[in-house]
């Protein structure tokens, strides 16, 4: 059985609007999976819909479930999901600017009281983010954007979770730092065995880094297969790759979305 299974998903804001209207997934335990789509396509609501925060903006999973481990987590609270296991990552790289990168860090291991893991998991996630080390003492709110990033990823290892969901991670960044924070995100389900769900505008990073990946457009998922073979496929170079024979376009410059396959497995 798959470690997360979503299935048939439906969510509503504020009662009324409908976002998400049946999306259906699975990721096995120690698999890097990615989540694609232009903006607006339902991507971050499906994060907030298995993380429980829908909640905060007024939204619910009126149809469908979501279940973790064999286990329904669609209505629980989101403290519990942390519990089981379930950490987000969200898109925005907020913290708390005021204070030290040390302290963020150990923010997200607020729920926690086994004294002796938190500490483990913070030598861990200097391991990993060796420069986070050499920031531990600095204030959070002059570091930079590569920094931050690798922050909120810190931050939620602090959670100790066996599945990440991780948001929109390459926003903004140069490329080279957005390797850089995939291959130590890559080394993390590898060594730590940390299951990653990616949600991604970039599809090129992500499509290198995973092992499979799904494409949502309009609130379904429209597409999934095996991340070499989304790379090779035309839809996805044309629409979320930039890469035609005849140049750039953009999704909205195509109006009709041939779709070839929904299943390219
Ligand atoms: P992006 O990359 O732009 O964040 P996304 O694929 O993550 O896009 P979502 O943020 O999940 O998409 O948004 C999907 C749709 O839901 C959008 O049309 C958005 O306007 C709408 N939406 C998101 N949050 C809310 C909310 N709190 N209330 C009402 N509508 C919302």
């Amino acid at each position: 059985m798959a470690m997360l299974q979503v299935n048939n998903v439906e969510v509503r804001y504020q009662g009324v609007i409908l976002v998400l209207r049946g999306v259906t997934l699975e990721i096995d335990q120690g698999h890097m999976v990615c989540l694609l789509g232009a903006n607006g396509a339902g991507k971050s609501t499906t994060l907030k819909a298995i993380s429980g925060l829908l909640y905060t903006e007024e939204g619910e999973v009126t149809d469908g479930s979501i279940t973790f481990e064999g286990e329904r987590i669609d209505h629980k609270h989101c403290q519990e999901i942390v519990a089981r296991g379930i950490v987000l990552v969200p898109e925005g790289r907020k913290v708390l600017e005021h204070l030290t990168v040390e302290e963020n860090l150990l923010a997200g291991a607020l729920y926690r009281k086994d004294m002796d893991g938190i500490k483990n998991d913070l030598e861990k996630v200097y391991h990993y983010f060796p420069r986070l080390k050499e920031l531990r003492q600095h204030t959070s709110g002059y570091c930079s954007g590569g920094e931050l990033q690798m922050m909120v990823v810190g931050r939620g290892l602090m959670g100790h979770p066996k599945l990440m969901l991780l948001d929109e991670a390459s926003m903004g960044l140069a490329p080279f730092l957005v390797r850089e924070i995939y291959e130590i995100i890559r080394r993390l389900n590898a060594e730590e065995r940390i299951t990653m769900l990616v949600v991604e505008q970039n599809a090129r990073a992500a499509l290198e880094f995973c092992d499979y990946g799904y494409v949502m457009e309009n609130g379904r998922v429209v597409m999934d297969g095996p991340a070499a073979k989304l790379r090779d496929n035309e839809d996805v170079k044309e629409f979320y790759m930039g890469l035609t024979e005849v140049g750039r376009k953009s999704y909205r410059e195509v109006k009709h979305y041939r779709r070839r396959k929904r299943w390219l497995g």
